[in-house]
């Protein structure tokens, strides 16, 4: 039987040898990748539960193609899984944009003395997409991530990863036990299109959402123009549902020979959390932090979730990390919160 490889986003990538050859190295290519949080954890505690499960196997070699060998007794490793439980890990996230930003203070928050986290970013500052408009909301984020412990890099990039360390365009090289990647997405290019693409691979849509007669284009590989902006809106969930919801609406038109109408949404707002209480928040251009940023950010997340039922179930999970979050500081295991991370962020 076949095992089948894990193909999500936050699928734990780990060494195809145990001999440390490099592996998941972002290309110029690959940074940009469809689906580009990524998380490889060689040795945090939890990466071996997070591997695709395997039927046993009486064959000597595993259906997954690791030599039986390379496997541990389960005494062995539950010892070296306490070893792992008591040092001090390292976990480095690359991209300083909104996803990774969260996700380096969710894992410093919730890892705490355990967990020392750098991030990693290319550019001069992170954020840059909201600090262009919110400048005063960046810095706070920035104040956010210094209380939080996490080591900020700029103007460098994540290079390659080994099976002990990643290392970084400068030279540096940096023994870390997990490597988070949020380094940005790219549109999944349909042949056949190729004359209706801007340079990043969207479609160019026009205002009413069509790119030509009988062809649509909405969210992700789609270069939708702001209403009032005149420049791309962000590639992020509520863009794509609301540029969806619109395409639906103009269809319909179309089909009952109605003129179809241009998109005008304007967009909501943003933000990002760094722990209970603790938030940025931009809404119809307006900034907000602290509590009043956290509630705004949650009431966001709650609108957009699927069902009551998934909405009643995230708010049962808040109130529960606010009762517990000191016992959940010391008994999470340190890639947990990289895996149950979830952020908010809308535009
Ligand atoms: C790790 C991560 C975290 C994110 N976090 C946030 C967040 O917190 N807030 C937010 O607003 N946005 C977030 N985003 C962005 C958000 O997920 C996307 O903007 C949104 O999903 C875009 O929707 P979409 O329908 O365009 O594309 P997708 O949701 O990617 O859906 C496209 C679908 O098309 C399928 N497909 C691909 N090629 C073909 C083909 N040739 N034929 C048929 N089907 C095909 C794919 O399998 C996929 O299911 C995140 C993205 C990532 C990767």
């Amino acid at each position: 039987m076949r095992c089948r490889t894990p193909t999500s986003s936050s699928a734990v990538r780990r060494p195809s040898t145990p001999s440390g050859a490099p592996f998941a190295t972002p290309s110029p290519a690959s940074r940009a990748s469809a689906s580009s949080t990524t998380t490889s954890s060689s040795s945090a505690p939890g990466a071996a539960s997070r591997r695709p499960r395997c039927p046993a196997s009486p064959s000597t070699a595993s259906p997954c193609g690791l030599p039986e060998t390379s496997r541990s007794s389960p005494s062995a490793s539950a010892r070296r899984r306490s070893t792992e439980g008591r040092r001090r890990h390292t976990v480095l996230v690359a991209g300083g944009g909104m996803a990774g930003v969260e996700m380096a203070a969710a894992v410093a928050d919730l890892g705490g003395s355990r967990v020392r986290v750098e991030l990693v970013h290319s550019g001069a500052a992170i954020l840059p997409e909201l600090r262009e408009t919110q400048p005063r909301l960046a810095a706070r984020a920035e104040d956010e991530l210094a209380r939080l412990g996490v080591r900020v890099r700029l103007g460098v990039r994540l290079a390659s990863v080994t099976e002990h360390a990643a290392h970084l365009s400068d030279g540096t090289h940096l023994p870390v036990s997990t490597v988070i990647a949020t380094i940005g997405q790219r549109a999944v290019q349909v042949p056949g299109l190729d004359a209706l693409r801007d340079p990043r691979g969207r479609l160019v849509t026009r205002s009413d959402l069509s790119v030509i007669e009988g062809v649509w284009a909405a969210g992700d590989s789609a270069c939708v123009v702001h209403p009032t902006r005149g420049e791309p809106v962000p590639a992020n969930a509520l863009w794509a549902i609301k540029a969806g919801e619109h395409v639906g609406a103009n269809l319909a038109r179309t089909i009952r020979g109605r003129a179809t109408r241009p998109f005008a949404y304007r967009g909501l707002g943003q933000a990002a959390s760094f722990g209970l209480g603790r938030s940025i928040s931009e809404l119809y251009g307006i900034p907000f932090t602290g509590w009043v940023a956290w509630v705004l950010r949650l009431t966001f997340f709650l609108r957009f979730m699927p069902s009551r039922r998934k909405a009643a179930q995230v708010v049962g999970d808040f109130a529960r990390r606010a009762a517990y979050s000191r016992r959940a500081h010391v008994s999470a295991p340190v890639d947990a919160p990289a895996a149950a991370v979830a952020t908010a962020r809308t535009a």
